[in-house]
């Protein structure tokens, strides 16, 4: 899928996962978008996928008179550096049919995150690690402690269940519902 194999994308220091990938989306058959998203990422060249979570059935942020989202995490190893992997998974959002003019926190058929990358903390204009929303989402929050239950964020030191703990006080857990159990088998 990748032909630049260039050292400026990819990197020979793989280690063991901790890379975890959020997967939304609100238009038309949301499981089976899903579903393809995680298919081509399990057969991406650059990319390993190790643990998917459950689906959960949200409640939409932001813009709130939109569809409900299907949202998932995934763990993945992968040996591209984090700008090239936001650069495949733009282009696997383009292959699910995902606009390139969809506003933001509106409507999309699938919507592909980078939520950790291991322990990196980075900001630059198109890039913010840890995802800036991923201690006050719901939809991130509980897939992520699903699979990962003892990971903690590496900017604060503070456990990602804890952050749950803390947004289940003010949120209702009926905004984020497992809708199936894990269901992602690899092809
Ligand atoms: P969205 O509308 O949510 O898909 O936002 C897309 C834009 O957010 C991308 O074009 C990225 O440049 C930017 N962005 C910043 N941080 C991240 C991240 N951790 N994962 C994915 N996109 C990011």
């Amino acid at each position: 899928m990748n032909s630049d194999n260039s050292k400026i994308r990819r990197s020979s220091n793989v280690g063991g996962g901790g890379i975890y990938l959020g997967i939304g989306g609100n238009i038309g058959d949301r499981e089976l978008n899903l579903t393809r998203a995680l298919t081509i990422i399990s057969a991406h060249p650059d990319m390993r996928l190790l643990r998917v979570s459950s689906f959960y059935r949200t409640s939409p942020w932001g813009v709130t008179e939109q569809p409900w989202f299907l949202n998932a995490i995934c763990e993945i190893e992968t040996v591209l550096y984090p700008a090239a992997l936001l650069e495949e998974l733009k282009r696997i959002e383009r292959i699910l049919g995902r606009e390139k003019s969809t506003p933001h926190w509106g409507p999309r058929a699938i919507d592909l995150d980078i939520i950790l990358f291991r322990s990196i903390v980075m900001r630059t204009p198109l890039l913010t690690i840890p995802h800036k929303h991923c201690t006050e989402r719901l939809f991130v929050l509980m897939p992520l402690v699903e699979i990962a239950p003892c990971i903690v964020h590496p900017e604060t030191g503070v456990s990602f269940r804890n952050y749950l703990d803390e947004l289940l006080k003010t949120q209702p857990e009926e905004a984020c519902l497992k809708y199936n159990q894990i269901v992602f088998k690899k092809p």
